[in-house]
């Protein structure tokens, strides 16, 4: 079969590779059937992720039909249509226990992409898989719950659920990337009074407008800060979500959180940040941080079956998995080519569906 292989920093193939095969009585193997480009494989095309072993098959997000299950697993068959997350779990280590799936020590969390070969691939093998996938109702298309795998659970628990956003409060999304995005969805559910996005990407405000946003800021720093006050009677805001990952954005969020107010920070840092222990003593501030767990998929999957979340608002390029390089071209140049979340379509949406692990299954409409 073919796959998108790392290569180095800098470099990744579609190339041949053997087939994934069932290592553990509790794993699965897919055919990826959709899946999509994360920030995060960027950062590991660059080199930044050090985890990453060059000749590791790249992605952690896809939808995919089984082809083979292990002897142990339960839950799902042989043809049944799933969603394979970002988090793995292996449901019996004490943080899976607590549904702290992200921080699961059994072998478990980050794995796919990162420290195994991942879903960028026309198959591929997913590990616990009983306590990993979710089944895909038949109603739903795979675009539709393909960012359940990652960024929809992760604006809603480490942004919106950290921050406790309730009925009424003002909310500060800074950063209008595909996670700021999904924090403005998530957080709508709770019918915030307004929702303030902050970028510096005039395309990216436009659209997190269009998705609900109340007010758009294309500032940054005191500006920023000066704008979000106005807003807000001069209190700031109740909660303040940080979607970037940078020192300048976690400081924007602490200076525009209203005393008794919440911080949720989403963004991955790379960089030491100054924490104004001086000006925030007093204040009352609750700061949070966190990897997603994904143990609100099947709740968000719920949400979009009743039509009350709307994931293809992501979507604005679609390539032929066997594309993927291509994608990750258009995907990388974003400010170029306006790409926001791509999806890489399997064999089975372009009614080719290759012989490989078990023999190929036949594509269906989904
Ligand atoms: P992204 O890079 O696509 O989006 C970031 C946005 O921030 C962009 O729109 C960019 O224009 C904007 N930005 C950059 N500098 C800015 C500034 N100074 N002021 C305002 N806006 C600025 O990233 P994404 O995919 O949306 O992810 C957002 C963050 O969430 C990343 O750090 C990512 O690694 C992180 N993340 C965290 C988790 C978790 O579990 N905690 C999971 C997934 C992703
Ligand atoms: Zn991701």
């Amino acid at each position: 079969m073919k796959a998108l292989v790392f290569a180095g920093p800098g470099s990744c193939q579609w190339e041949d590779v053997p087939e994934p095969t069932l290592e553990a009585p509790t794993d699965i193997v897919i055919r990826v059937d959709a899946s999509t480009i994360c920030g995060s494989d960027l950062h590991i095309l660059k080199g930044d992720v050090s985890a990453v072993k060059p000749g590791t098959i790249l992605g952690h997000e896809a939808v995919g039909t089984v082809t083979e299950v292990g002897d142990s697993v339960m839950t799902v068959a042989v043809g049944d249509r799933v969603l394979a997350s970002c988090i793995t779990s292996c449901g019996r280590c004490e943080q899976c226990k607590a549904a702290r799936y992200g921080l699961c020590t059994g072998g478990g969390g980050w794995i796919l992409g990162h420290l195994i070969d991942g879903v960028q691939a026309e198959y591929a093998r997913i590990p616990f898989a009983d306590t990993s996938v979710y089944r895909v109702p038949p109603a739903l298309t795979d675009e539709q719950v393909l960012f359940l795998a990652d960024i929809l659970p992760t604006s809603f628990e480490v942004g919106v659920l950290n921050g406790h956003v309730k009925p009424g409060d003002s909310v500060a999304i800074v950063g209008a990337g595909p996670v700021g995005l999904a924090a403005v969805l998530t957080a709508s559910l709770f019918t915030p009074s307004r929702i303030i996005v902050i970028d510096l990407d005039s395309a990216r405000l436009a659209r997190a407008i269009e998705c609900g946003a109340s007010d758009a800021i294309e500032l940054t720093g005191e500006a920023a800060r000066a704008r979000v006050l106005e807003l807000t009677d001069g209190l700031g805001v109740d909660v303040a979500i940080e979607a970037v990952g940078i020192p300048e954005t976690f400081e924007l969020c602490a200076d525009i959180v209203r005393s008794g107010g919440r911080l949720a920070n989403v963004g991955v840092h790379g960089k030491p940040v100054t924490l104004h222990l001086e000006r925030l003593w007093i204040k009352g501030v609750t700061i949070t941080t966190g990897l997603v767990d994904t143990s609100s998929t099947p709740r968000l999957m719920h949400l979009v079956s009743a039509g009350k979340l709307d994931p293809l608002v992501f979507v604005t390029h679609r390539f032929p998995l066997e594309q993927a390089e291509e994608a990750y071209a258009a995907f990388s140049a974003a400010a170029e080519t306006g790409a926001f979340k791509v999806v890489l379509e399997g064999a089975k949406h372009q009614q080719l569906v290759p012989v490989g692990a078990a023999g190929g299954l036949e594509g269906d409409a989904s």
